[in-house]
């Protein structure tokens, strides 16, 4: 296990939710997050920033070579919550609830992200 360097991270998105990519080559696409990395602070998106991989056949370990479409990293900053209640790019915003639970919010409805 990596020590993170600093604070981890991710602005309140986390896997499986829904974030718009506001900038770089897949700007405006939208999709699930399939993967967070906190100590890099960055996301991989569905169908986001695809990225080629080239790889070197190792029948070793039953590597067929060739080249190889994935999801490359997006940083968090360059990615926005997608609210569920509203449709819009959001920030999550954090509430403490009554019981002492935290929850995350949509700062323009007030929808709560399923957590
Ligand atoms: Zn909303």
């Amino acid at each position: 296990m990596r020590e993170p360097k600093e604070k981890p991270a991710a602005h309140g998105i986390r896997h499986g939710d829904t974030v718009k990519v506001m900038a770089g080559r897949s700007k405006g696409k939208s999709g699930k997050v399939l993967s967070v990395n906190l100590w890099k602070s960055t996301v991989t998106v569905e169908h986001a920033n695809i990225i080629k991989r080239h790889t070197r056949p190792n029948p070793s370990k039953n590597i067929k070579g060739g080249i190889l479409e994935r999801e490359g990293p997006i940083h968090v900053s360059n990615v926005m919550l997608v609210c569920p209640g509203c449709g819009k790019h959001t920030r999550a915003g954090h509430t403490t609830l009554p019981d002492g639970a935290k929850v995350r919010t949509c700062r323009r409805c007030d929808t709560t992200f399923e957590s």
